[in-house]
């Protein structure tokens, strides 16, 4: 495979258009590859003009640096989407959005994935940090996960079988390597009685649209494929009806964000959230970043906030609770240095 030149990068690209806290200075180089061939040309060119690669999905638990250092490569899956029936499996490529894949599973008649619906980021993202959603965890429904290791390329894409992938509440195997997932093939619980629904599906579903960070507008797209959905199905879907329900009840595309800050700490008993209420920080603003009025474990960007805004609040939260509850708390968010 012939590497890529940095002709063919895109360049000085605002990181605020691909993170759901719109925050993020200029990226010097930015790629947004379709295909796992496309993946690993751009991690060759990365390596071969000594580019620091940073890879992400959607950038909804992620926070961008304001001056990122222009010897670093964003690459974003976004744009890398492909899925298709095998067996009694489906293979789903590392940027396909969750929340497609919550509509793709009612298409082809499983509510498997329903719990995806609305989680703003990709099965890639899904996979590094086991995104859940109340009982339902994404590592429940995976068989085989594929990789790249940028540690040695030449190995070409690689395959793990998730149960080495050493999951649990939102950790994995991925955050101890330098792994670039291209995608898993995923089983069901319940077996689909639609499959062959799932090609002229995709056919509907424009790649750029379904790919979206700016929370209102995913939550207008992915509530607007819903109506339609079910108006072709001819009735509810009621497992995301009840998600939306949820989740604008709880204001989670009110302000830019990247949802819960900091992981649970279950030895404590209690959700972060809480006892960050209990200290009284809900609402707390340092420039333009807020403790969100309604959710102790959210901090809002309120209209062009800067990283280091949502760092100073972060830090202001850990201080509080080694003060008050003995420990720090550690950030689900992850924060890409500069
Ligand atoms: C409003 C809101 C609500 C949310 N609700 C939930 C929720 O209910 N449950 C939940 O679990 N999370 C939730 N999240 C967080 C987030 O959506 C999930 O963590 C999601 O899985 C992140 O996916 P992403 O594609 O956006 O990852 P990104 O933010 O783009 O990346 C996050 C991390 O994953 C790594 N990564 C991404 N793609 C790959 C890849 N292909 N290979 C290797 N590493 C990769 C990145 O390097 C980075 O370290 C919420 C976020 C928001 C903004």
């Amino acid at each position: 495979m012939s590497t890529l030149d940095l002709a063919s990068l895109l360049k000085d690209q605002p990181l605020s258009r691909y993170s759901t806290y719109e925050i993020g200075g200029t990226a010097a180089f930015l790629a947004l590859p379709q295909t796992d061939d496309d993946i690993r040309a751009v991690l060759e060119a990365a390596q071969s003009h000594g580019l620091n690669p940073v890879f992400f999905g959607m950038g909804s638990n992620l926070l961008f640096p304001d001056r990122p250092s222009q010897e670093t490569l964003f690459i974003s899956t976004r744009s890398h989407r492909e899925l298709s029936m095998s067996g009694e499996r489906i293979y789903v490529s590392a940027g396909t959005p969750m929340s497609l894949l919550a509509l793709v599973g009612a298409e082809i008649g499983t509510e498997d994935f329903d719990f995806c619906y609305l989680l703003p980021g990709t099965l890639g993202g899904g996979i590094y940090m086991n995104a859940k959603y109340f009982e339902h965890h994404i590592s429940d429904f995976l068989d085989t996960v594929y990789y790249v290791d940028l540690d040695d390329l030449r190995q070409g894409i690689q395959s793990i079988a998730a149960e080495q992938c050493e999951f649990s509440y939102k950790r994995s195997i991925f955050q101890q390597k330098n792994w670039f997932i291209t995608g898993a093939h995923l089983k069901f619980k319940r077996c689909p009685a639609n499959p062959d629904a799932l090609e002229p599906f995709l056919v509907h579903m424009d790649r750029e649209k379904t790919a979206i960070s700016s929370l209102p507008e995913f939550y207008d797209f992915y509530a607007g494929a819903l109506d339609r959905l079910e108006a072709r199905l001819g009735r509810t879907l009621s497992k995301m009806r009840g998600v939306i329900e949820d989740r604008t009840g709880k204001h989670h595309f009110d302000y830019p964000s990247c949802g819960s800050v900091f992981k649970n700490n279950y030895d404590i008993g209690e959700p972060i959230g809480r006892l960050a209420d209990r200290l009284q920080l809900k609402g707390l603003q340092y420039g333009n970043a807020m403790i969100s009025p309604v959710h102790g474990n959210v901090i809002q960007n309120r209209g062009g906030a800067k990283a280091e805004e949502i760092l100073y609040l972060i830090h202001k939260v850990q201080d509080a609770f080694s003060k008050h509850y003995g420990f720090v708390p550690e950030p689900e968010v992850v924060v890409v240095p500069s």
